[in-house]
């Protein structure tokens, strides 16, 4: 079967419909289903294994620094809302509630939680008397619920899995250095684990999380130029602690409200992934978050199979005692090029082929998902050689990442300058900003593009504001979002 045919022409090309190539991959793919409930995903085994590997390597991440993990409840009741009021204003239009159970009514309406501060701001309340108990640092794996009104397979859907780190500290300082200190966290995970290269920063007033005093987030770049918020970090300051009562008696003996901080990641990175890496043939998975690492594929005349497969069985179990995620796939009714195509399409990022010929010379063929790059090796070095090709493919995905984003990345000093970039290649626009509400409003009318982060680094030191001229306070980057 020829490369062309089959079932990778069935995936949209992602300059003909960039959206309806990602529905398109996803499911063909067999990461995700819809459900009957609006808004609400099925993840999958192949989706939720990404999960999982994500969720591995950052709850590693997370004990590194510190934190242990916790539980607690699905329901949260309403009175805990009405406490932090810009906490209710900002997340009452997404709650469903309960009302209702075993046929009663209750007598306070729940909410399914849509992220913790309440329900942990008032255990923390019990659990912190003293500065000795300080500070808490615990995470939660959990699904929360925000009734979307726009909705979008992991990047933005109703019910979505994530983690959200809680934390409580003696003083300012400490407070704000765990925030960053989780934003770098999330920074490394992203450029090292996900090859995707993102830009650190801090949110404008407008952007920030309902009830924080400073909210940090990274940005990532999607193949279309819409920019994809990967990760947040909150500083509370004393605002929930004053909500919900959580103080202690510090070193002088005086009672103190405690500093809060809180940071999520959620499935939303899946999707990320996706728009980050994939193409036309469809997923590309980067080795370290892959559920498949290397797809072994016999070849060869009907005669030869027994021995052939005897001998991908071997070198399948010495790939599998190195710790490398190997499947084989030796069914027989299945050409070879059917199997290329579909280990393609899922994004498995090395194949190897053994033939009746590599049989008779030591070797076997690996093949690179993302360059295509054929490398004939040993099979007495075959370890060494696939955790090397693993290896370059993680950097060489995160450097062509990094190359897509440069490439449609653009400086300007107006907003005629910004809107003939954005029509022209849409992408990420750094420009100088006074700081004022109304200005960041009319970049956002008149492109559709919204304050992404004030980055640390920005690439430039603009002068002007982009929108007034008036002298600017801060350089923003702006990108149409997901
Ligand atoms: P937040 O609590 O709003 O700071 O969000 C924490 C993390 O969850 C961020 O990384 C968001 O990008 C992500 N997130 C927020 N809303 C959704 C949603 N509806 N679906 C998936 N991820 C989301």
């Amino acid at each position: 079967m020829s490369k062309d045919k089959g079932f990778v022409t069935e995936i949209t090309s992602q300059s003909e419909d960039f959206s309806r190539w990602y529905i398109d991959v996803i499911k063909k793919a067999e990461l995700m289903d819809y459900s009957p409930v609006r808004g609400c995903i099925v993840f999958r085994p192949d989706g939720f294994e990404l999960w999982e590997n994500i969720q591995r390597e950052l709850d590693q991440r997370f004990k590194d620094t510190g934190h242990r993990n916790a539980y607690f409840p699905l329901f949260i009741p309403e009175s805990f809302f009405q406490k932090e009021k810009e906490h209710v204003e900002g997340f009452n239009p997404e709650l469903p509630w309960v009302t209702e159970a075993a046929g009663e009514k209750l007598e306070e309406r729940l909410a399914i939680r849509p992220t913790s501060e309440t329900m942990i701001g008032h255990m923390y309340a019990k659990w912190i008397q003293s500065y000795r108990d300080l500070p808490v640092l615990i995470n939660q794996w959990a699904n929360v619920v925000r009734w979307e009104k726009r909705t979008l397979p992991f990047l933005r859907t109703s019910e979505f899995l994530w983690q959200e780190g809680h934390t409580a500290h003696e003083d300012e300082a400490d407070a704000r250095k765990e925030t960053l200190t989780m934003l770098d966290v999330y920074t490394d995970f992203a450029e090292k684990f996900l090859a995707i290269p993102v830009i650190k920063g801090e949110k404008t007033p407008s952007e920030r999380f309902a009830g924080a005093v400073d909210t940090y987030s990274i940005e990532a770049m999607m193949k279309d130029g819409r920019a994809v918020q990967a990760g947040t970090s909150h500083y509370m300051g004393t605002k929930f602690a004053e909500a919900f009562d959580i103080k202690f008696l510090d070193r002088q003996n005086e009672l103190q409200f405690a500093h809060t901080t809180s940071w999520g990641v959620s499935t939303r990175l899946i999707g990320a992934l996706i728009m980050v890496h994939g193409d036309d043939r469809g997923l590309a998975l980067p080795p370290k978050v892959a559920p498949t690492q290397v797809i072994m594929i016999p070849i060869g005349p009907a005669k030869m199979r027994e021995a052939v497969v005897g001998r991908v069985d071997e070198l399948f179990a010495e790939l599998k005692a190195a710790g490398i995620r190997v499947r084989v796939d030796d069914r027989a009714d299945v050409s070879p090029g059917w199997k290329f195509n579909e280990y393609e399409m899922r994004g498995v990022p090395l194949r190897l082929e053994l033939g009746p010929r590599d049989m008779d010379n030591g070797v076997v063929v690996l093949v690179s998902r993302i360059t295509g790059e054929k490398r004939i090796v040993k099979q007495d070095e075959l370890t060494g050689e696939v955790s090397k090709m693993l290896e370059e493919t993680q950097d060489a995905m995160y450097e062509r990442a990094k190359q897509f984003r440069q490439d449609n990345f653009a400086a300007v000093d107006t907003l005629d300058e910004m809107k003939s970039f954005m029509e022209e290649k849409r992408g990420f626009v750094e420009s100088g900003w006074c700081g004022s509400a109304a200005c960041e409003k009319q970049v956002k009318e008149e492109t559709g593009a919204t304050s992404r982060n004030i980055p640390f680094e920005p690439a430039t030191k603009k002068e002007v504001c982009l929108v007034c001229g008036d002298a600017s306070k801060h350089t923003v980057v702006f990108a149409r979002a997901y």
